[in-house]
């Protein structure tokens, strides 16, 4: 399978998602990078997006609640090109009424070759690589080959 170039901007698309248990501590990493997180455009489900708007005092695009399809929401402008990385901290120690939607999302930010942190460490990494600030070129899988087997009828 070939491979295709997708630009991030400068100023990256960062969706944002944090499980109940894990709000506190988004909210604590959120407040500290505040002033990088406020060079990008944030998005987030509907309760994580409005915790974040009262801590940092910065505009949040409030998706709806992850429960209520926030999460699939995330998923959706992924596939759109609308979405450069996540932060996603899932409760690795409680299942969630909306397990499939999680997995779901992680799942297709793996398709399209999108960072994902899914804890703090993993988060400060990425909000502190040098490649935030510039433009970045993402190598996405081409699935071409992949639509037109579909389109046969065939998957071998
Ligand atoms: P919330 O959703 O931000 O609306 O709480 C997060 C989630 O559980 O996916």
């Amino acid at each position: 399978m070939g491979y295709k170039k997708l630009s991030m901007g400068e100023k990256k698309k960062i969706a944002v998602v944090a499980h109940d248990n894990k709000k506190i501590d988004l909210l604590e990493w959120a407040e500290y990078n505040k002033d990088l997180l406020a060079q990008h455009e944030l998005f987030a489900t509907g309760t994580t997006g409005s915790l974040l708007e009262q801590k940092l005092g910065i505009e949040v695009n409030k998706l709806q609640s992850g429960p209520l399809g926030g999460d699939q929401q995330i998923g959706a402008k992924i596939a759109e090109g609308e979405i450069d990385f996540i932060i996603f901290f899932w409760d690795p120690l409680e299942p969630q009424p909306h397990d499939p939607d999680v997995k779901a999302l992680l799942r297709i930010a793996v398709v399209w070759n999108i960072p994902v942190a899914c804890n703090r460490a993993s988060a400060d990494f990425m909000i502190s690589s040098p490649l935030m600030s510039g433009e970045y070129e993402r190598f996405v899988p081409d699935y071409r080959d992949y639509r037109d087997r579909m389109k046969k009828g065939t998957s071998a």
